[in-house]
């Protein structure tokens, strides 16, 4: 079977076209569509079957839940048990948007859709597109980013078709999206909130409306043996397929670095290829060069980073060096995702 795809604006939608992703969702089948972080792979978030289904699509491990999109706010109350005020009030600010929050899970949920935890994890996306469907579809659809366990998330519709075209029913084809990062992941099953993934709304953003939040353990330590809390941190993710390192440190000394590996693997009739900025794209004479986006722009960075990855697996290169990006506000997300795509393997250099 390979995958119906159907492009969509959200200024033009073809309501016929998600009546019928609707009706497939309800029928137990998979259905990919666009959201304003990355593509989300649909099921019907309240059917078991449609869950390990999921799991199935994507070789996803299924101890790592799944998150629950929804499209009315007052459909929360039907999956969770308990919404803290605290959950509330980031509801009020960042819903719809780029926000996850973990809460006790009502019986509705099966155990198979939270990777058998009590809690479930709850986004109401902006994207109308998603939002139709979510309608559609009966009102809760579970769905994890649209990508083969591993790979990098996927920004656009030809991502998904790359990974999951002969795997699923149906592929909404909304263009590019917005942010490109994931959601950030809230945890409210504790006393304090905690942050389990970084993501657009950054820490300080949800510290001004909540006063004392966390960032996970798990997500700042690289030892092993604290556990991140969130049970997909955990795994190798967003690798592209050859060796990605990061080099980090001021910038004439990073462009040394980088530019003494593309020589070294130029002699040897090899290129590597390298991740770098508007700003910086022009200081490296050998190599591929891919621009991320610009140092003064940093949500274009965010929005680049899966592509550029991906990108680099139709390149024949040896290996992969990316510049560091610590940007004011969503560096963290940014460096969660590129320092997973390297196994966490980074150089300093001064
Ligand atoms: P993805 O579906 O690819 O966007 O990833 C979803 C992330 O949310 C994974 O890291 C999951 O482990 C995490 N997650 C989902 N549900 C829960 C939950 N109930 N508790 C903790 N983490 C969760
Ligand atoms: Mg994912």
């Amino acid at each position: 079977m390979r995958a119906e795809v159907v492009k969509m604006s959200a200024d033009h939608m073809d309501m016929e076209a998600i009546e019928k992703a609707g009706r497939i969702l309800k029928e137990g089948g998979l259905v990919a569509f666009p959201t304003e972080t990355v593509y989300g792979l649909g099921g019907n978030a309240l059917d078991p079957q449609a869950s390990m289904k999921i799991y199935a699509a994507k070789g996803r491990p299924s101890d790592n839940p799944l998150i629950v999109h929804i499209a009315e706010m007052d459909r929360l109350a039907d999956i969770a048990e308990q919404i803290p005020e605290k959950a509330r009030l980031l509801a009020e600010h960042f819903w719809p948007g780029p926000l996850t929050m973990i809460l006790p899970k009502k019986d509705a949920v099966p155990g198979e859709t939270t990777g058998g935890l009590d809690s479930v994890a709850v986004r109401f996306p902006s994207d109308k597109i998603a939002q139709e469907l979510i309608k559609a579809a009966g009102g809760f659809v579970a769905a994890p980013s649209a990508n083969t366990s591993g790979r990098p998330s996927p920004t656009k519709a030809e991502h998904v078709e790359e990974d999951l075209g002969d795997a699923i029913d149906m592929i909404i084809d909304g263009g590019q999206v917005g942010i490109g990062l994931e959601s950030t992941i809230v945890d409210f099953t504790e006393e304090v909130p905690v942050v389990l993934r970084p993501g657009y709304i950054s820490l300080e953003m949800l510290q001004e409306i909540l006063g004392e939040v966390r960032m996970d353990k798990g997500l700042l330590i690289t030892d092993s043996n604290v556990r991140p809390k969130a049970p997909g941190m955990k795994y190798r993710h967003y690798a592209p397929k050859a060796d990605l390192t990061i080099v980090e440190g001021e910038e004439a000394a990073v462009l040394r670095e980088i530019n003494r590996f593309a020589a070294e693997a130029k002699e040897l009739g090899m290129q590597v290829g390298i991740i770098a900025t508007d700003e910086t794209a022009g200081k490296y004479p050998a190599g591929i060069v891919k621009s991320i986006g610009s140092r003064e722009d940093e949500d274009s960075i965010g929005h680049h980073l899966f592509e550029v990855l991906r990108e680099f697996d139709h390149c024949n290169v040896c290996a992969i060096y990316s510049e560091a990006f610590y940007t004011p506000r969503i560096g963290q997300a940014i460096m969660n995702r590129l320092l997973k795509a390297a196994g966490h393997k980074i150089i300093s250099v001064s």
